[in-house]
């Protein structure tokens, strides 16, 4: 088939608009069929996203205690109905769709804990209380170890209590007030080295 400057348009024409009907849950196999809206009796739930400290609004629709959609909240004024590509996924942390549009659990979500021991190749399944337990004992462990009591200042003793073995970093799935008890937390331990991707 030759291919003309207008028959290319036509066809690149017709393709972004299939795209644009799909991207708006339209069945694209029928013009007349449409697709069953997503958001039907759904209850809308506002929230904000989890991912960074722009805090952009998200709205979820809620059908029988499952999220069946997320958007971005088009009233909030900080993203105005827009999401990024992560906020964009947000759905995707908890669920994703079957073939036939319905909601399941993500069978990628990471629900137990997994570790890898120094040098090993492998992860092996732990339980919370061993991996809380592990993770407290490593903090003191290393705290202890290189705590830095004073410091030499022009032949002067000054009192630091720090260390620099710890790097500590906020996280943005935490709420403002929790990352104020982290940080809290990791200067009363002697922790100097402390950041969080939003500088929170
Ligand atoms: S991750 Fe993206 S969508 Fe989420 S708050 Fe940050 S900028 Fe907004």
């Amino acid at each position: 088939m030759q291919l003309t400057r207008r028959s290319f348009l036509k066809l690149t024409g017709a393709a972004a608009a299939t795209a644009t009907l799909a991207g708006m849950g339209l069945n694209t196999a029928s013009a007349s069929a449409a697709y069953p809206l997503r958001i039907k009796y759904t209850k809308e739930v506002p929230t904000i996203c989890t991912y960074c400290g722009v805090g952009c609004g998200i709205i979820c629709s809620v059908r029988d205690g499952v999220i069946v959609n997320a958007e971005g909240d088009p009233d909030h004024p900080i993203n105005e109905g827009t999401l990024c590509s992560k906020g964009s996924s947000i759905f995707n942390v908890s669920y994703i769709y079957e073939e036939k549009g319905k909601p399941i659990v993500n069978p990628k979500r990471l629900t137990k804990v997994l570790y890898r021991a120094p040098g090993a190749s492998d992860y092996e399944e732990k339980d919370w209380d061993w991996a809380l337990d592990e993770i407290a004992k490593r903090i003191k462990d290393t705290r202890d170890r290189t705590l830095v009591e004073t410091v030499d200042v022009g032949g002067r003793q000054v009192t630091v209590n720090r260390t620099n073995a710890i790097n500590w970093l906020g996280s943005a799935w935490c709420t403002g007030e929790e990352n104020y008890l982290f940080h809290k937390m990791a200067r009363a331990m002697g922790v100097i080295n402390i950041d969080h991707c939003a500088r929170l």
